[in-house]
């Protein structure tokens, strides 16, 4: 399996070289000779659907207009795929399994993080850009411990297991938590995330997450973070110092304890609410009647205060990185509170949030105008709830109330139209679920050849890796 699997690489690399300049392929067969360096920036928008984009153009640039994404000349769709630990196909996924399927190539069970099915350790495409000598860098708005940052340079079999105050077990969110124990540092294991991460070789990993690296290793007198400082680790915690980030060596920037608070909000806070309905209304003899909720607007979020944005941290990676490595780069790039605003049944948080993937995707594009050669793509983890319904309702005139079962948010647009969205996956008041629709995929020019209309997430994988003539050193099962 090995074999043919590194010949199947070899061909992908072979179908490169076709397409690339002769000092190239000098380079890529062996030659010491320079060459044009070669970068991957992978932009993933968590929970970032085709109701979602929707949505986003609709409110950013209108219902005619278009939206930076829509100007990139490759586009396709790409599927995700989940096995259940018993083996069999599941069609709705987590952010852990599928930022999994996109950083080692395997289809792995919900919650895994770098981990397969059999519970092995994959290896990742940033441990192997890293290995062959390419500057490496790891950018989110959620924790850099949450699943899509963590995927890419940790290994745990749970996801929640984020510092070391849990990895043995304990109590999370009022529930008793069995932890990861064969990860634990205690029992031997690499440890918590935040500690592999300390470890691991990210030269540049910025987000939020500050609460598990402040925790301490068990049996040190030290915490996480102060460990990477003694292995001279620059830590920083103010957007201020993004402007200065030093030339050489690994970076760790923390800007909140956990998520970095989001960009919108819906008025005065509101999120997606019921219709009030009353049944058997005798008074106008019908048997009932529903209202809508009032419309809301889309306005500043009061706590986003300081927070660095999506794009400031990519930029402030970008030139870091290539600061370090003649090679090249590979940057992942997460808007991560697409999803965790959609949980929230709150419109206006994730399309504030995916404003700021355009605005990330904006200052890549920016640096592959100034570095050929730098392939970026711009994908998705996984679906999620929101739908824009009909507004009215098309039985909005039938006598008897037509509401939604779910939760609504009228959001009134820029263009002067009332987009309806909807959250239905379930009743509980707390959070909504993911969906399991295919997920868009976009790429630069540089994408052409290298990205197909319709791809897998390992498939995905497999191209980054072939584009940076990268050999993964274990097979997908
Ligand atoms: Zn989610």
């Amino acid at each position: 399996v090995k074999q043919s699997c590194l010949s199947l690489l070899a061909i992908l690399i072979t179908t490169q070289l076709c397409l690339t300049t002769p000092s190239l392929n000098a380079a890529e067969s062996g030659s010491t000779e320079t060459h044009t360096p070669r970068s991957v920036i992978l932009i993933i928008g968590d929970g970032f659907d085709d109701q979602h984009l929707t949505m986003a153009r609709n409110y950013l640039a209108g219902n005619a207009g278009t939206l930076g994404l829509d100007a990139l000349p490759v586009r396709g769709a790409v599927q995700i795929e989940t096995v259940s630990p018993d083996g069999t196909r599941l069609y709705a996924a987590d952010s852990a399994n599928t930022a999994t399927s996109l950083a080692t190539g395997a289809v792995t069970n919900i919650g895994r993080i770098g981990t397969d099915a059999q519970d092995r350790d994959r290896v990742t495409v940033l441990e192997l850009a890293a290995h062959a000598g390419y500057a490496t860098g790891l950018v989110s708005t959620s924790s850099v411990t949450d699943a899509t940052p963590a995927s890419f340079a940790a290994h745990v079999n749970i996801r929640m297991c984020e510092g070391p105050d849990i990895t043995n077990g304990g109590e999370l969110y009022g529930q008793p938590f069995s932890g990861c124990p064969s990860d634990a540092t205690q029992n031997g294991g690499a440890g918590s995330i935040a500690e592999q991460l300390a470890k691991a070789p990210v030269d540049i990993l910025l987000g939020g997450g500050a609460k598990f690296f402040d925790q301490s290793i068990p049996g040190q007198s030290q915490t996480v973070i102060e460990w990477a400082q003694a292995q001279g680790v620059r830590v920083i915690r103010q957007k201020d110092n993004l402007a200065n980030l030093p030339a050489s060596g690994r970076v760790i920037g923390l800007f909140d304890k956990e998520n970095l608070e989001v960009r919108w909000r819906g008025t005065d806070g509101r999120t997606a609410e019921n219709a009030d309905v009353s049944w058997l209304n005798r008074i106008d003899w019908r048997l009932g009647s529903s209202a809508d909720p009032e419309p809301m607007e889309c306005e500043p979020n009061p706590d986003y205060g300081d927070t660095p944005s999506l794009a400031a941290m990519t930029e402030a990676a970008l030139t870091g990185l290539a600061a370090r490595s003649d090679k090249g780069l590979f940057l992942m790039v997460e808007s991560a509170s697409i999803d965790k605003q959609s949980h929230k049944r709150n419109p206006c948080g994730s399309i504030g949030e995916i404003e700021q993937l355009e605005e990330a995707l904006a200052a890549a594009l920016r640096f592959a105008d100034d570095h050929p050669n730098t392939l970026v793509i711009v994908t998705a983890d996984h679906a999620q709830a929101a739908q824009i319904l009909p507004e009215p309702s098309l039985f909005a005139a039938v006598p008897v109330p037509v509401y939604s079962p779910g939760k609504v948010a009228r959001v009134k647009t820029p263009e002067g139209g009332v987009m309806r969205i909807n959250y239905a996956t379930n009743n509980f008041p707390k959070a909504e679920e993911h969906t399991g629709a295919n997920v868009p995929l976009f790429g630069n020019a540089v994408a052409q050849g290298v990205l197909k209309p319709f791809m897998r997430q390992r498939d995905v994988h497999q191209a980054m890796l072939a584009y940076l003539g990268l050999n993964e050193e274990e097979t997908t099962p």
